[in-house]
């Protein structure tokens, strides 16, 4: 089966930047990934390159910034109190953390730490990077329409509505 719209996808990947450093992979013992396609939980360009791959088929691709997760901006900056932060050690500039948001955990990038509050770079960590990916498609089954409606897999029935 192809891939196409309202089906799962199950794959491998490697992601590497310009300069050949590993961002992340499931090779080598992980859990593949698995994601509805068509749904936009990956990035535009990613479900494009893939699309119409089969089982076993291997692809090598590249993404720039604007097919992936967009250019990095200062329109993205906020202002957030630091007690909706997560993060290990001491805050300071440059620093990932983790901001918990009405619409769930976001990942960000602080830019200035104040008493109270942090002005953090809301934009995706990978935004602004050429992105390199290596891939393995490993299944791709038509998503049920109940698993269509929900927007994830019920395959391990660990579905609790
Ligand atoms: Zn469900």
């Amino acid at each position: 089966m192809q891939i196409n719209n309202n089906h799962f996808v199950s794959l491998h990947f490697r992601l590497t930047d310009d300069s050949g450093e590993l961002i992340e992979s499931t090779f080598d013992g992980a859990e593949p990934m698995q994601y509805l396609h068509g749904r936009q939980q990956m990035p535009r360009g990613f479900e494009a390159a893939i699309e119409s791959l089969a089982t076993g088929d291997q692809l090598t691709f590249s993404l720039r910034p604007a097919e992936a997760y967009g250019l990095r901006s200062v329109e993205k900056k906020q202002r957030v109190p630091i007690k909706y932060l997560t993060h290990e050690g001491p805050l300071s500039a440059g620093k990932q953390v983790h901001i918990n948001t009405k619409q769930g955990i976001k990942p960000g990038t602080i830019i200035k730490v104040g008493k109270f509050n942090a002005d953090v770079d809301m934009s995706h960590p990978l935004a602004g990077k050429n992105l390199h990916f290596d891939v393995e498609v490993l299944a791709v089954r038509k998503a049920s329409a109940e698993e269509i409606a929900h927007g994830h897999s019920h395959a391990e029935g660990n579905c609790g509505h």
